[in-house]
């Protein structure tokens, strides 16, 4: 796992225009670039869409404009499959990368029809799956766990955020919840793990600041979207990248993993012995708070009082909440911290 990976290229096959003019520009990027990457060219040809009217993809009929580019390049293809077709039609055409997306993951079902598809030469395929939708990092272990099983052994993951609604302050498209893909790097250490920065950021304005936060977290490649033309696009036309705004991010990416790489050894212990040192009041003082609501509920046992006072709990959520905001911390994260201290100390009562 030295090289970095990146996956770059159109959300979707649109043309064999589109496709000729793609690959020639990322060409020129790439080589600027150099060769600390393990590169891969994507694009899309079968869409998961929300919506039937939109753009579903052109389907097998850009399986050649996929290959021609790839080769253009001068890198591997890889493309979307949800279905067994899919997958049999793109191998037979030469395909041997395929990543599972977010809404096909999230099914165990076509996870297994995929997994056991009959692909002869299965030591030449590699997988990477996506994260599920929801933020249930199980399911996610059980797709690939799933390929494993099925005999194969080059399978990666890639963390492309979850769809939690409104209800988060997240200024992303999908909210990143690095705590899931830290969680899914504790249980499968060896797996690469890359970070869908299109995906996450929504906007082709925040990709770098995605893409940056990921190889500050060591994550190990990238997923990007490139398109020739982005304004243009027949999807994800705001988070798509033009080739000059992908050298960029190139460019501050190489700097940030230099700046990664220089030794810091003793400062660093120091701080990770200040947070130790925190930890630990801090987790005396949840266990304090937690004998406190233990004493609540024998006073409300006593006399008569139900555990759940929702008004109580609204007021402590917005003060906390607001207590974030002056504090330069995300009102989303309190809140879920919140949640889980004030459900503990409601059991506690119970
Ligand atoms: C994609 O990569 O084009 C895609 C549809 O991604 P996801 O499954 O993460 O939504
Ligand atoms: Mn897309």
């Amino acid at each position: 796992m030295n090289n970095k990976i990146l996956i770059l290229g159109p959300c979707a096959a649109e043309s064999a225009a589109q496709m000729d003019a793609v690959a020639v520009l990322l060409k020129d990027v790439l080589h600027a670039a150099g060769t600390q990457y393990e590169q891969v060219f994507r694009a899309g040809l079968w869409k998961p869409r929300s919506q039937p009217s939109s753009f579903q993809g052109v389907g097998t009929e850009g399986l050649p404009w996929l290959i021609k580019a790839a080769a253009t390049v001068g890198c591997p293809a890889a493309t979307e499959v949800a279905q067994p077709e899919h997958l049999l039609a793109a191998y037979e055409a030469g395909i041997r990368q395929f990543w599972i997306g977010a809404r096909t993951t999230s099914n165990p079902f076509m996870v297994e029809a995929l997994a056991t598809a009959p692909i002869e030469d299965k030591q030449s395929v590699t997988w990477y799956v996506k994260n599920p939708t929801s933020p249930d990092v199980e399911l996610w272990c059980g797709a690939i766990e799933r390929l494993q099983r099925a005999g194969y052994t080059h399978v990666r993951a890639i963390h492309r955020g979850f769809a939690l609604g409104e209800h988060t302050a997240s200024a992303y498209r999908n909210t990143p919840m690095w705590s899931v893909p830290i969680e899914f790097k504790r249980r499968y250490p060896t797996v690469p793990l890359l970070t869908d920065a299109s995906h996450i950021a929504g906007s082709a304005g925040r990709v770098s600041e995605v893409a940056e936060q990921a190889m500050r977290m060591g994550m190990n490649g990238l997923m990007i979207e490139v398109h020739n033309n982005p304004v243009e696009a027949l999807s994800d036309a705001e988070q798509q990248l033009t080739p000059q705004a992908l050298r960029e991010l190139l460019q501050h990416i190489a700097q940030v993993g230099a700046a990664a790489n220089t030794p810091s050894g003793a400062e660093l212990a120091a701080l990770r012995q200040q947070i130790d040192e925190t930890d630990d009041e801090l987790w005396a003082l949840l266990s304090r708070r937690m004998d406190i609501a233990r004493q609540i509920g024998d006073y409300k046992r006593r006399n008569g009082l139900p555990v759940l006072q929702q008004a109580r709990y609204d007021e402590l959520l917005r003060r906390r909440i607001r207590w974030a905001q002056e504090h330069g911390i995300d009102p989303a994260a309190a809140k879920q911290m919140m949640d889980i201290i004030h459900e503990q100390s409601v059991l506690a009562q119970l």
